[in-house]
């Protein structure tokens, strides 16, 4: 079928399909490429929004879940547990820095790791409360929706949310909001609000994902950590999108060298096919009762071959270290922009986890959200997929597959270049 046609369907029978600004449907997808249902070639800067950190489709992946398909595709791990899943914990636990010896509960989305994870908070500490923080996002279930920094669009038509959620600043000095400030406004919120006897967790993203690609100073993750210890809370750290290399080490908690007691994961585990886990101390992860955590289909079998698969291609191909090289040079093309362009501020990365700030005033850091709109949407029609994101919605994430090939990366961000020029006119300095 063509575009038009699955557009016409999708507006017909898919919720919320008529509002939803993507008409190009995919049919085939290598590594960063896609192509659409009218044969159209298209540039992915998105990778599934974290998910394909080795690429769409990468072979090993490929071969691994079609070999799962031929001996057992499903049973419900609880009634009748297979390989995959037992292996799968056991691979995590030992890639995944949480203190002490780590065991592992797997889901289907980053949303049911982070409700899996508060599950397991409670039980351990027997306490209520979770801390999250401003700019977070953690999902669209209720209690995730509670503890997004952000309500409009995401809890905005759903009545009231889960209690018991509260919040502080993260630092984003970049936005006025210092590291001091942020932990000042911390125990405050502990102080006023969340009495710490009765929290069990503080929830956040070494890097802010949604929020912005802000990552936290290793100098508050510490403090978290502190702050934790002396009240008897949990540290979870929400890797759903800044997990399993983006940050060009596996997670990206091990840039600040803090232990977390849970660590949330998802996306690129499986380079596309659904699963998350909960990896945690073994003391919380078991302190809830036999068939407390899980589900139907959590840590489904072929899921689980993916997950082995991606962490043999992490070895086999070096994908740490392509994700920091990959990081160093959209590193050094932000730069340049940043020179070139008066609308281009803030430049940064971890590893591979790369963004720019598209402004109308440099100097006042003055956040141009229509023009990151607009920059996305001229991508699109050149061919190319670009994110927003952030709080104020003027962030230009760079989400591509670590391997990508040279000249695919160097086509595309000359579409993002170009299109950049055509919106703000030709810069002086090009
Ligand atoms: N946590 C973080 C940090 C995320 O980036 C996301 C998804 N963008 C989620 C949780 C939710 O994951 P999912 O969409 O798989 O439920």
């Amino acid at each position: 079928m063509t575009n038009a046609e699955l557009n016409d369907l999708k507006k017909r029978y898919v919720a919320n399909g008529a509002a939803s600004p993507a008409t190009q449907f995919a049919d085939r997808a290598e590594n960063a490429l896609i192509w659409d249902a009218d044969g159209n070639r298209i540039i992915d800067f998105a990778g599934g929004i974290g998910v394909l950190n080795i690429g769409h489709r990468h072979p090993k992946v490929v071969e691994a879940v079609k070999a799962q398909l031929d001996k057992v595709m499903h049973t419900c791990q609880t009634v009748m547990p297979y390989e995959g899943y037992v292996k799968v914990a056991e691979q995590l636990s030992k890639v995944t820095p949480v203190r002490g010896h780590a065991k592992v509960m797997l889901a289907n989305s980053g949303a049911e790791a982070l409700e899996n994870a508060v599950k397991v908070a409670r039980a351990a500490t027997g306490k209520n409360n979770v801390i999250c923080f401003d700019g977070g996002y953690h999902g669209r279930t209720f209690m995730t929706m509670a503890m997004n920094g952000k309500v409009a669009p995401y809890a905005a038509d759903f009545g009231s949310m889960p209690g018991n959620v509260f919040r502080a600043p993260y630092p984003v000095p970049y936005h006025g909001v210092s590291e001091d400030e942020a932990l000042r406004g911390l125990k405050m919120a502990l102080k006023t609000d969340a009495n710490p006897r009765d929290t069990a967790a503080i929830v956040l993203e070494p890097v802010l994902g949604e929020g912005g690609f802000y990552p936290a100073p290793a100098s508050f993750l510490k403090a978290i950590r502190e702050i934790c210890d002396e009240h008897g809370m949990l540290m979870i750290i929400d890797e759903v999108q800044s997990g399993f290399g983006r940050t060009g080490k596996m997670f990206a908690i091990e840039h600040s060298g803090v232990e977390p007691d849970i660590i949330t994961m998802a996306k690129s585990m499986a380079d596309g096919m659904p699963i998350s886990a909960v990896v945690g101390t073994d003391v919380h992860m078991d302190a809830s009762g036999a068939n407390s955590l899980g589900g139907t289909y959590t840590g489904s079998p072929v899921s689980c071959a993916a997950v082995l698969a991606v962490l043999d291609v992490f070895k086999e191909e070096n994908i740490l270290e392509k994700s920091q090289a990959l990081g160093e040079k959209l590193g050094k093309r932000f730069e340049k922009w940043q020179q070139q362009f008066d609308c281009v501020d803030n430049g940064r990365h971890m590893g591979a986890m790369a963004a720019i700030d598209l402004v109308s005033d440099k100097a006042k850091h003055t956040p141009n959200a229509d023009l990151a709109a607009a920059l996305c949407k001229r991508a699109r029609e050149k061919g190319l997929i670009l994110l927003s994101c952030g709080l104020y919605g003027n962030t230009i994430r760079f989400l591509m597959p670590v391997t990508i090939e040279d000249e695919v990366l160097e086509e595309g961000l000359a579409i993002v270049e170009e299109s950049l020029k055509e919106l703000v006119g030709q810069p002086a300095t090009a």
